[in-house]
C-alpha cells in the first residue's frame, strides 16, 4: 500500500487518487462532527495490507448513523430491555455462587461499570477477563488493580513480548495500524478465554453502534462472524496471510494463537451467549465515569492531557494509543479529538463549536510524550527472529523513519503539500 510517487497529485487542487477505497468528498456530520472517512467495523482477521475500506452510514441529511442511534435510543423502552437482561441473568446465574459471567475490560470506567452493576444489582458472579496493553500508562495499571480491588477477580492474558513486538510491528510498517495484533487479541481471548472455563455468558459494556459503526441494535447477540473463523489458513495477522508468518519467520502455532479466533464449530458447540450491557440498559460515558468514581476506592483519570485531545479520562491505559490514534489522522484525516469530540457533543457533554475549536486546536499534535519508548518498543533486533529471513527492512525505529512512513500512507484526497512544502488537511473543519 505505501505510495511514494503521488507528489505531484498532494501539490495540486483536484487530486485524483484517493486511497482506502474511501469516500472522495470529505463531509463532517451535521450534529455531531464524526467524519465520512470513518471506517466501519471490518472482520479484523481478514485485514489485508491493502485495506479497501468500508466506511459508517451517513444519511442523505448528512448525519452519522451514531446521531440516529442516539435519537433513536430516546425512544426505545428500555424497562422491556432490562426485563430482557433479568430474564438472561436469571437463566445464566450460578445457584452455588460459582462464576456464572465474563466480562471482559481493562478496568476502565465501561468495563468497571458493566461489571459492577452485574455483580450488586442483578445479582451475578462475574469474572473478569483482559488482554494486556503493549505498555502499560501507570495509570491504567492503577485502575487496572483498582478494578480488582474492587471485589472482582481477573484473568490478565499478556501475549508472548518478542512476537507481540514483531507483530505490531509488522502492522505498523504493512497498514499503518499498530494496534491491529493487539485488537485481534482483545476480541478473540475472552471468547476462548469463556469456552475454556465453561462459562456460555458473556457480557461486554458498550456496543459499536455507540460510535456509529455498525451494529444490530435490534438483536442482543453480538455477530459470530467477527469473532470465529472456519480455517485458520484464511487468516490474516498484520496484513500477512499467517502461512506466511509461519513459513518465513516461523513462527509457531502457540506463538500466534493469542491472534487467532476460535472456530466457528468449537464457538457453536460452547454455545455462548455474547452481548453487551448497552443493548439492555441507557448508554452514558458519563453516567459510567461517575458511577465508577463513586463505587470505586481509587479510580482515576489520567494526571495529564492525552495526547492529540482534550480529555483524560477515555482508552487511558496504553502508551500506544498515541501511536495509533495518529495513524487513524493519517490514514483518514480523522484524529483522537475528533473521535472525543463526536461522542461528547452526542452526549450533550459540549457544543459542536467547541468541538470544532478543540478538533482544530488538538487532533494534529505529534505524539511526541511517550515517543523515546515507543521507538525502543517497535525497534527489532534481528536476532529476536527465529530465522535468517527478516521482513523488517529497518530494525530500528527513530522518529525520523516513523514520520517517513507515515508520508507514506497519506491519501491526496485528505492531505495536500502547501507553499512551504508542509502537511495540511484539505478539508479541515470549520
Ligand atoms: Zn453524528
Amino acid at each position: 500500500m505505501p505510495v511514494n510517487n503521488l507528489k505531484e497529485e498532494f501539490l495540486s487542487d483536484e487530486p485524483a487518487t484517493v486511497l482506502y477505497n474511501l469516500p472522495k468528498k470529505v463531509t463532517y456530520c451535521k450534529i455531531c462532527l464524526m467524519s465520512n472517512q470513518r471506517p466501519d467495523t471490518c472482520t479484523e482477521h481478514y485485514n489485508k495490507s491493502e485495506q479497501k475500506k468500508k466506511t459508517i452510514k451517513f444519511y442523505d441529511d448528512q448525519i452519522c448513523y451514531a446521531c440516529k442511534w442516539a435519537k433513536k435510543k430516546e425512544s426505545l423502552d428500555w424497562e422491556k430491555r432490562e426485563f430482557e437482561l433479568k430474564e438472561l441473568c436469571d437463566k445464566y446465574r450460578s445457584r452455588n455462587g460459582s462464576y456464572d459471567v465474563v466480562v471482559p475490560g481493562s478496568g476502565g470506567k465501561d468495563s468497571f461499570y458493566t461489571s459492577h452493576i452485574l455483580k450488586t444489582k442483578y445479582k451475578m458472579n462475574p469474572i473478569t477477563c483482559t488482554f494486556a496493553p503493549h505498555i502499560y500508562t501507570e495509570w491504567g495499571k492503577k485502575n487496572f488493580y483498582n478494578w480488582i480491588n474492587s471485589g472482582f477477580s481477573n484473568y490478565l492474558f499478556t501475549a508472548d513480548n518478542r512476537i507481540h513486538r514483531i507483530v505490531t510491528r509488522l502492522a505498523l510498517d504493512n497498514m499503518l495500524h499498530p494496534f491491529q495484533p493487539w485488537v485481534l487479541g482483545h476480541m478473540n481471548f475472552p471468547i476462548k478465554f469463556a469456552n475454556l472455563i465453561k462459562i456460555p455468558f458473556m457480557m461486554y459494556g458498550d456496543n459499536s453502534a455507540e460510535f456509529g459503526t455498525f451494529h444490530n441494535v435490534d438483536d442482543n447477540n453480538l455477530h459470530s462472524n467477527l469473532y470465529t473463523c472456519d480455517n485458520t489458513d484464511d487468516i490474516y495477522i498484520a496484513g500477512y496471510p499467517i502461512k506466511k508468518l509461519k513459513k518465513d519467520l516461523k513462527f509457531t502455532d502457540s506463538e500466534l494463537d493469542p491472534y487467532v479466533p476460535i472456530t466457528s464449530k468449537a464457538f457453536k458447540e460452547a454455545d455462548i451467549k455474547y452481548c453487551t450491557l448497552s443493548y439492555f440498559l441507557k448508554w452514558s460515558n458519563q453516567d459510567h465515569y461517575y458511577y465508577t468514581m463513586e463505587n470505586s476506592k481509587n479510580f482515576n483519570i489520567s494526571p495529564e492531557r492525552t495526547s492529540g485531545t482534550y480529555t483524560k479520562h477515555q482508552g487511558i491505559d496504553d502508551k500506544l494509543d498515541d501511536l495509533h490514534y495518529y495513524t487513524t489522522l493519517i490514514k483518514f484525516g480523522l484524529g483522537r479529538a475528533l473521535y472525543d469530540a463526536a461522542n461528547d457533543i452526542r452526549c450533550g457533554d459540549i457544543t459542536r463549536d467547541e468541538g470544532i475549536s478543540l478538533v482544530n486546536k488538538y487532533q494534529e499534535e505529534y505524539p511526541k510524550r511517550f515517543m523515546k519508548e515507543l521507538c525502543e518498543y517497535l525497534t527489532i533486533n534481528p536476532n529476536e527472529f527465529n530465522t535468517k529471513q527478516n521482513i523488517i527492512k529497518n530494525p530500528i525505529f527513530n522518529e525520523t523513519y516513523f514520520k517517513e512512513l507515515c508520508n507514506k500512507f497519506r491519501s491526496p484526497h485528505i492531505w495536500k503539500l502547501n507553499n512551504n512544502e508542509k502537511w495540511e488537511l484539505r478539508n479541515p473543519i470549520k
